[in-house]
């Protein structure tokens, strides 16, 4: 849609720029905002000031996942303008409670990656590194925030875009489809030349297990694939215009990946931690927590599959196969 613009601001993280959308007309809309980093800050200022918008001027933002590069400045527009703040119900906390919810998860992440078999300073380094993070983002208030979930629409500029829930990348993912033009705002759900991390999560308040991210992240590809999409305005980089080839190519690799870590199990990979060596042995510390993510993703659905098993020993998670397989 040509009332859609692309606002495209740096971010301090290895993925690189993010795209913003702006929708002007009789509710100036935001769609993600960028983290709070001084460039993108100047660089949002800038782009905005160049259409003779303000801070102040908006009316609404739509936040289509709680993390940060998507959300962070949420804070201090909603500060200049009192603008509603849409997002998944999932996303409340993270948008109207946000240190606590950083420091609420520091005891899972711990935890979890002691259990993966990392050393325990690098455990406690990783985990220091989740919080670190928090720095990123801060609190909108809560009367102004209010829930999208599935089959709701919005309005932009007068026409009706539906939203679906798309977990995976993060659990409280909501895509944006307008069925006139067939355009998808998929956010991080579809990259074009990245293959999006399903990025582990804590448990959310209420709930005593954390989400099966890849579980999830299969499933939506399903869902997407079922849409009839002309093209997908994404989170990083070009737009995409044949989303169903992409789909397959992405389910093809997690299929292939779930395969080559069943192998790596069969050849004595037991703990996450010896996974994630073997798997991604030119590994920089930063993309740890990520390849952490990836495998985890893929041994929640080679358990529920029946295809691998764990037993806890020290505190530590050794997997073995259920079936024979060849070492190679
Ligand atoms: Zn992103």
């Amino acid at each position: 849609m040509d009332y859609l613009k692309t606002i495209t601001v740096p971010t301090p993280f290895p993925v690189g720029p993010v795209n913003c959308y702006l929708v002007e007309g009789d509710e100036l809309t935001l769609i993600d905002t960028g983290p709070i980093d001084p460039p993108t800050l100047e660089s949002l200022r800038d782009q905005l000031r160049a259409r003779r918008i303000e801070f102040k001027d908006f009316k609404r933002l739509i936040i289509t996942h709680a993390h940060v590069d998507h959300f962070g400045l949420a804070a201090q527009i909603v500060a200049a303008s009192g603008a509603r703040v849409y997002s998944h119900p999932r996303n409340r906390w993270w948008l109207t409670d946000y240190d606590n919810e950083w420091n609420s998860r520091h005891e899972f992440f711990l935890e979890l990656f002691a259990a993966s078999g990392a050393p325990r300073a690098l455990a406690e380094a990783l985990a220091q590194g989740r919080k670190n993070f928090a720095r990123y983002g801060a609190s909108i208030p809560a009367e102004n925030f209010f829930p999208l979930d599935e089959g709701d629409t919005l309005a932009l500029n007068g026409d009706r875009w539906n939203v679906l829930c798309c977990p995976g990348h993060a659990s409280g993912l909501i895509v944006l489809y307008e069925s006139k033009s067939r355009e998808l705002l998929s956010n991080d759900h579809l990259l074009l030349n990245i293959s999006s991390n399903p990025v582990i999560e804590a448990p959310a308040r209420g709930e005593t297990a954390r989400p099966r991210m890849l579980v999830d992240y299969l499933a939506s590809f399903e869902k997407t694939a079922r849409v009839d999409v002309r093209i997908a305005r994404t989170g990083h980089g070009a737009p995409i215009h044949d989303t169903r080839a992409l789909i397959a190519a992405r389910i093809a690799f997690h299929r292939a990946r779930l395969d080559r870590i069943e192998q790596e199990i069969g050849n004595g990979a037991a703990t996450v931690f010896e996974m994630v060596q073997r798997i991604f042995p030119r590994l920089k510390p930063n993309d740890l927590f990520l390849a952490l993510s990836e495998i985890i993703g893929h041994l929640d659905i080679l358990e529920l599959d029946g295809r691998i098993q764990f037993e806890e020993q020290a505190g530590i998670k050794k997997y073995s196969p259920t079936r024979a397989i060849q070492p190679v």
